[in-house]
């Protein structure tokens, strides 16, 4: 009998995957299904991205890089993060990952272990609390409240800071709940991080980009206070449509560089060659192409947001980033796993439960808005027809 090391078992998952294979099986059968589930953009990677990727390839850069990153891309994320900041930092705190998610890997490897807490945002992406319990230490959840807005609570999360907290973990833009945390809030956990001066903060800017109605992303790299303890977590997935390169860049104060770097030479080596040349072109190159995509964005997250709202029981406070809605389903009496199973097999339109994103996320469930208007049309139709035909009966 193989036996692994504990920590393994006590590995989370991420539902959205499982939903995408099951979603694919389904329609394998013949079975028509509206995958509103997953979070990517369902926009091609900008042509002279894809054009970049191919160059380098035919140039002949398919050997091993720095693995921090090649020096002309780490350059360009320090202009990019500058010009959208306003903050300078050098290139060498720069770091290029295999996909945004490596950095919340590799930081809670950093931090984590029995005896330390870790916060970490309730609903939140999954990984988080995953990661938290992989390293022994224990998840403490932030409540992530809908009466916010979605936004996060600076007293109640500074609340729960005690001496045995060593990181916490941030996430506006947010998923699953597009929520924004307003600039006043941010100010006022920063003001009260002040306190707590061994605590790191992990923030995951990954949707900065993608905001709506007026709402400003706020990173927490423009408060030079924190900026010794703040690793900043970004990426080309969804503000470029890159999901599959497996691209992502963070920052991270001086002290722990060269931490993350052997971290790098110990697992992935280095990033995808080619890849790393198209993310140099996709922060160089003409950006209109973002522009395009939160524009349309932005008019499916209204039609999402009107329809979602119509639907007998359920209620949806308009999403102000990433391309999620969040609707509050406990008027309809069912609870969420079972309602986005019920809804999956019975009437073809995949979406993940909250509950997939912490307990926090039960009464919930999170729509991508990232397909085309007539599929979201056709989808929350289907919602509907299934919500008359079997809803309100508690589940
Ligand atoms: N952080 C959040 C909040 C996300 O939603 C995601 C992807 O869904 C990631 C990080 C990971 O991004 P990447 O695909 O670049 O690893």
């Amino acid at each position: 009998m193989v036996r692994t090391i504990g920590a393994f078992d006590r590995l989370g998952d991420e539902n959205a995957f499982a939903v995408l294979a099951r979603a694919a099986e389904l329609a394998e059968q013949g079975r028509d299904v509206v995958n509103l589930g997953i979070g990517q953009p369902d926009f091609p990677t900008p042509e002279h991205i894809v054009e970049a990727g191919v160059k380098a390839l035919r140039d002949g850069r398919h050997g091993y890089t720095d693995p921090t990153g090649i020096p002309p891309l780490r350059e360009a994320v320090a202009a990019h993060v500058a010009g959208h900041t306003g903050v300078s930092i050098p290139a060498d705190r720069v770091m290029i990952v295999p996909g945004a998610k490596v950095t919340m890997f590799a930081a809670i490897m950093m931090f984590g272990e029995p005896g330390v807490d870790i916060l970490y945002p309730d609903p939140g992406f999954p990984i988080y609390r995953s990661m938290i319990e992989f390293t022994g230490a224990r998840a403490v959840p932030v409540p992530i409240r809908e009466r916010n807005g979605f936004g996060v609570g600076a007293a109640e999360l500074l609340s729960l800071i005690t001496p045995a907290t060593r990181l916490v973990i941030l996430n506006s833009p947010a998923n699953p709940t597009a929520g924004v945390t307003p600039k006043g809030e941010i100010n006022r956990l920063v003001a009260g991080l002040l306190d707590h001066p061994s605590v790191v903060v992990l923030s995951d800017e990954i949707y900065d980009r993608l905001v709506y109605d007026g709402a400003e992303h706020v990173s927490l790299l423009s408060y030079p206070e924190i900026r010794n303890r703040l690793i900043l977590l970004n990426g080309w997935s969804k503000t470029y449509a890159m999901t599959g390169w497996r691209l992502g860049w963070s920052i991270w104060p001086t002290t722990l560089t060269d931490k993350i770097r052997r971290f790098a030479v110990n697992s992935w080596s280095c990033v995808n060659t080619p890849a790393q040349y198209a993310g140099i072109a996709a922060l160089e190159g003409p950006q209109d192409c973002v522009d395009q995509m939160v524009g349309e964005f932005d008019r499916r997250r209204r039609v999402t947001t009107r329809l979602l709202s119509s639907l007998p029981g359920v209620s949806c406070v308009t999403p102000r980033g990433a391309f999620y809605a969040f609707p509050n389903i406990s008027g309809t009496g069912w609870t969420a796993g079972p309602l986005a199973s019920a809804l999956l097999e019975q009437a073809g339109v995949a979406l993940i439960a909250g509950t997939d994103f912490g307990d926090g996320g039960e009464g919930h469930l999170r729509v991508s808005y990232a397909n085309t208007e007539d599929n979201i049309r056709t989808a929350v139709n289907r919602i509907g027809e299934f919500l008359v035909e079997h809803g309100t009966s508690a589940r």
